[in-house]
């Protein structure tokens, strides 16, 4: 494989490497640097910077507002974002929703939620796993029953990402119980302003609010909002779930993160902190480093069949546990570095000048322990790591 950049692919990426020394928001990049945490609001301006520009949506066909880039220009855009220090965009509309919803989405249905979902004005959760249906998710339970015009919707999601921040949540829901349980799932499209529906808080390891149960008590949902034919969401959900795996790769990202750890590593106090145990904290990050080059070359590999259209395949299972395990060990090295200063919650750090009468320590010591223990659900989320291997055995005819 020829991994050099043509000229015009050296432009381009001088062209979007200057958009985010010049013109990106700057006190979003500084937050960033900073070890703070971004909210809501943070996240909605920086998709608006991109969008202005017409960049928040690079996976996207141009008739729905894509920059009409070809593979190379996407992973390039990618890494120059990361590399940058700039947020990743939320995926859950933009990344996960969207590519179903112009794929299997009627006219109307694209003309409703696709421009809003461009323009950051609304905020999408994914109501997917249920209490007992997460990695067996074809068991799920919540029912919609035809009603009128509407579905009633019953019963309860959990684990649902920013749902407390939602505008819109788009689930799977059990419109019938005969036949295979993959049968009589449909995918429906739901107004968090609905009637009925109530957001419970699930505060996790590291301290934070992402995650909340959401409960479903009689919701009327107009039969409009189903994507797709009643009954065929498994397919469309499987669709939505390769997209979301391969988005999981982030290499530019965890380059910056190992480059950071080597720069540290090297300088006092850190240096010397490290003394004794020099080699093998080198060692484990040179692994780290080798790992990542094998993640960008199967990122590269998988990407290429993107580019006539089709949607990632099995290699996705491939790239979601090698991405997830070199995130741990990534902030498992940072929490080693971090030594004494590596607090498991240091709330200040949500101020701007936490740092004041600190400057010694590097940006990931104080959010250093929260980013550790929150990344153990990488492993977990989007697919346990036990069933992408499930789903690569079968592939290989195991
Ligand atoms: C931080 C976080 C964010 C999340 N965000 C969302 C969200 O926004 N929307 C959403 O719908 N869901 C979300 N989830 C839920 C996530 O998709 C599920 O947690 C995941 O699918 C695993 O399901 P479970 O938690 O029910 O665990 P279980 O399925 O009960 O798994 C428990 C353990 O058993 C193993 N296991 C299960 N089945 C098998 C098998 N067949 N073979 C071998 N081992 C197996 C698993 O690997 C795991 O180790 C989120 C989860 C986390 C932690």
């Amino acid at each position: 494989m020829d991994l050099k950049l043509s000229p015009e692919d050296e432009a381009f990426r001088a062209m979007v490497r200057s958009y985010f020394d010049t013109e990106y928001p700057a006190d979003i990049l500084a937050k960033l640097a900073n070890g703070q945490s971004l909210g809501k609001a943070d996240r909605q301006a920086s998709e608006r910077a991109l969008n202005a520009k017409g960049w928040v949506a690079p996976g996207w066909p141009r008739e729905y507002g894509g920059p009409g880039w070809g593979i190379t220009e996407r992973f390039i855009f990618d890494a120059e974002l990361e590399r940058a220090g700039a947020p990743s965009v939320v995926p859950m509309g933009l990344l996960y929703l969207a590519p179903v919803l112009y794929t299997f989405g009627t006219d109307a249905q694209k003309a409703r939620w696709l421009p809003d979902i461009l323009a950051s004005r609304t905020y999408w959760a994914q109501g997917y796993s249920e209490p007992e249906s997460g990695s067996d998710l074809a068991s799920l339970r919540m029912s919609a029953i035809p009603d009128g015009g509407d579905y009633v919707v019953n019963g309860e999601k959990i684990w649902t990402s920013d749902g407390h921040h939602a505008d819109w949540i788009f689930c799977l829901v059990r419109t019938s119980s005969e036949g295979r349980k993959q049968q009589g799932i449909t995918f429906l499209c739901m107004d968090m302003q609905s009637p009925g529906i109530a957001v419970i808080p699930i505060i996790t390891i590291d301290g934070g609010h992402h995650l909340n149960r959401v409960v479903f008590d009689n919701v009327r949902v107009p039969i409009e909002n189903r994507i797709g034919e009643e009954g065929l969401g498994w397919t469309y959900a499987r669709h939505l779930l390769s997209y979301e795996r391969v988005s999981y790769a982030h290499v530019a990202g965890k380059r910056r993160q190992i480059e950071n750890l080597k720069r540290h590593s090297a300088e006092a106090p850190w240096g010397d902190e490290l003394a004794d145990r020099r080699q093998s904290f080198g060692a484990r990050l040179a692994e780290v480093e080798i790992r990542l080059d094998a993640l960008e070359i199967t990122v590269l590999r998988a990407l290429a069949p993107l580019s006539t259209g089709a949607a990632p395949g099995d290699e996705a299972s491939i790239i979601k546990i090698a991405a997830t395990e070199t995130a741990q060990a990534i902030t498992e090295l940072q929490v080693e570095l971090a030594g004494v200063y590596a607090s498991p919650f240091f709330p200040d750090r949500y101020r701007a000048d936490w740092r004041a009468g600190l400057e010694m320590i590097p940006d990931f010591a104080a959010p250093g322990v929260a980013d550790y223990f929150f990344t153990r659900a990488q492993t977990i989320y989007g697919g346990a790591t036990e069933v992408q291997k499930n789903i690569i055995a079968k592939q290989l005819g195991l």
